[in-house]
């Protein structure tokens, strides 16, 4: 919002302009203040003057001569060069000149004194604000004179704008901020009855979930003083400055108390202080900067009413004392929105833009498990701007479900150049996907098969959309799954009697999905229930470690090819014996290239 552009003209440019300045002032404006006009005469001219009685003043400054004399009514200045003339000064005595200094005139007091002081004061006042200004963009912001002060921006209810309306769902984590919101407002109620509200809570949730928006919205509510900070601008390049910033940013809220601290990101300063996963020596700055955070949060009276809100995406890599009662013993999960928080999304978003009052958003949020608000957001943007791009006023439903598929899939590559051959092959790699799925019991019916090629390098793809979020698979879902995923290629076998390289995206997930049966859900005849791997990171996509030895993990490799194979040959039969739809599907995708569900299924009668 309010960045500071890093100036791209070094300081010795500054420098050099202020110096040519200087010289300038000195050569041209300097003399001209100071000096008369001065004319240069010869020597017979001086003597002429003389002897006429005209000269008035007279200055011998080494080998030059100034004198004033009253030339057609007007005082003038004269200049000329001496000459050796040891009678001179009698001359001039007996014509009653002044001996004088006339030159430099001192024009007025006041101008010297600007030229000779004032000036050169504030040329060096303003080379040294340029100076320090660009030191203090080079080291981040941080003012050489005010170290350690931290600035973090005062928030009043008006300047977030947002409330608890702005965000859609996350009915749990609103209500425990809430209650938070509640003691700011009267904390006598709470104090009445003995209750002590927790010093700090923490969001978790993976990214674009709403954390940051969730803390904004408590500001709009609180009408409480709302400091924001995230947990990066601690981090500092000198060491002990972000242990100031701490400090310093605990001194204002004491100051301003009631009021809530918010800081976003607190995984950068916040990581466990061992060894593993967490930083190891050469880092003090972030040691000390989380130790002197753990202390202000130790050292302030929570019945003052500063209250501590601060967002993660990676709880795990916290530091266990952050986490202990009396810290941010509150943990609110800011998770994944389900079916009906996807269309409370939809739904307030699509109130920023125009849209048509016939869009379905639920049928939307069925397509998009999985996704986070901050997908669904850029979905009804990536609408609005199709429907601009088509010349709409209106977003209408089949903009908001080709932006569904521009967020998974990228956009339409229309004129990427792909051989009829080829074509036809992808044709019956993708209806090998939905015959597969559509002939098993219990997976999600198709919603759209289209060998349109995309941006992300897919060259066709099967959608699935199920009724309803499923938060249990079964081993037998599962295994469908896996099915369905070796349908393509098996189709591209039995067809064409070879196989592409356009399975890749269907082997990796076909082998995460088996070995996951394998390893983390217990599904093997072999392994029983036995752990064979951690995940951490669960928010960000997951990171999973074998916890087992060499042969162990051999065996398991055994098991999860085992299983890949027994799907592979499922989805074959499968195919094998409805040949003919495949045949006559295919040809339908090939001719309409992208067709819908409904037209799928007129076609398939799987059970006729
Ligand atoms: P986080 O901090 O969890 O990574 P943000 O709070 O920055 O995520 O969310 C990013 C954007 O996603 C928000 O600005 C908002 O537009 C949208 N968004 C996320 N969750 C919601 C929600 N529950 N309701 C409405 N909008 C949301
Ligand atoms: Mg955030
Ligand atoms: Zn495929």
């Amino acid at each position: 919002m309010q960045e500071q552009k890093t100036p791209k003209k070094p300081l010795i440019y500054y420098a050099i302009i202020a110096f040519t300045a200087l010289m300038l002032l000195n050569t041209f404006i300097f003399p001209t203040l100071l000096q008369r006009d001065i004319t240069e005469t010869d020597y017979s001219a001086f003597l002429t003057h003389l002897d006429e009685n005209k000269i008035q003043k007279f200055e011998l400054d080494d080998q030059t001569i100034f004198y004033v004399a009253e030339v057609e009514g007007e005082e003038k200045l004269f200049t000329t060069g001496a000459m050796p003339d040891p009678d001179l000064t009698n001359r001039l005595k007996a014509a009653g000149v002044e001996f004088t200094r006339i030159v430099p005139q001192e024009a007025s007091p006041i101008v010297s004194f600007i030229a000779s002081w004032v000036l050169p004061l504030l040329i060096f006042f303003f080379l040294g604000r340029l100076l320090m200004g660009y030191m203090q963009k080079k080291t981040g912001g941080a003012n050489a004179m005010t170290f350690g002060k931290s600035n973090a921006k005062v928030y009043v209810q008006a300047q977030t704008g947002k409330t608890f309306e702005d965000v859609a769902g996350q009915d749990e984590a609103k209500e425990a901020l809430n209650e938070i919101v509640d003691f700011l407002h009267n904390p006598g109620r709470y104090a009445g009855i003995g209750a002590r509200l927790p010093k700090g809570a923490l969001l978790v949730g993976p990214p674009g979930t709403g954390k940051t928006l969730l803390a904004q919205a408590v500001a709009g509510e609180a009408n409480v003083p709302f400091f924001s900070i995230s947990g990066s601008e601690f981090v500092e390049m000198f060491v002990g400055m972000g242990a100031a910033k701490v400090r310093d940013l605990f001194k204002q809220a004491g100051d301003k108390a009631p009021c809530i601290v918010f800081i976003d990101e607190i995984d950068t300063i916040g990581k466990k202080r061992d060894g593993a996963g967490g930083f190891s020596g050469g880092n003090d700055e972030r040691e000390q900067t989380l130790n002197q955070l753990l202390t202000e949060m130790d050292g302030f009276d929570g019945r003052k009413g500063v209250v501590i809100l601060a967002a993660t995406n990676r709880p795990d890599s916290l530091d266990k004392a952050l986490l202990r009662p009396g810290r941010f013993d509150r943990r609110i999960p800011v998770e994944l929105p389900d079916l009906a928080g996807r269309e409370a999304i939809l739904k307030v978003h699509s109130q920023n833009v125009k849209i048509d009052p016939d869009v379905d958003c639920l049928s939307i949020a069925r397509a998009t498990a999985g996704a986070s608000g901050a997908d669904l957001a850029n979905m009804i943007n990536e609408a609005a701007l199709r429907a601009v791009r088509l010349g709409r006023e209106r977003v209408i439903q089949s903009d908001l479900e080709e932006s569904v598929e521009v967020i998974l899939a990228g956009h339409q590559r229309k004129n990427a150049a792909i051989q009829p051959k080829e074509k036809e092959i992808i044709a019956y790699h993708e209806i090998g996907h939905a015959l597969v799925a559509s002939c098993q019991t219990d997976s999600a019916p198709v919603h759209k098969i289209t060998i349109i090629p995309r941006t992300s390098g897919a060259l066709g793809y099967t959608m699935q959309v199920a009724e309803n979020d499923q938060v249990l698979m079964s081993r037998e879902e599962i295994f469908n799954k896996i099915v369905t995923y070796t349908g393509g290629r098996a189709a591209e076998e039995i067809i064409f009697n070879t196989m592409t390289s356009g399975a890749a995206n269907d082997i990796e997930q076909a082998t995460k999905l088996a070995r996951s049966m394998i390893t983390r859900f217990g599904m093997s005849e072999h392994f029983d229930m036995m752990a064979l791997e951690t995940t951490s990171n669960v928010y960000l996509g997951g990171e999973s470690q074998l916890l087992v030895s060499a042969q162990t993990a051999a065996a398991i490799d055994d098991e999860v090819l085992g299983l890949i194979r027994k799907a592979h040959q499922k989805a074959s039969e499968i195919l094998r014996s409805n040949i003919d739809k495949l045949h006559e599907l295919s040809k339908f995708l090939l001719e309409k290239e992208t067709i819908t569900g409904e037209e799928f299924n007129n076609i398939l009668q799987c059970d006729a």
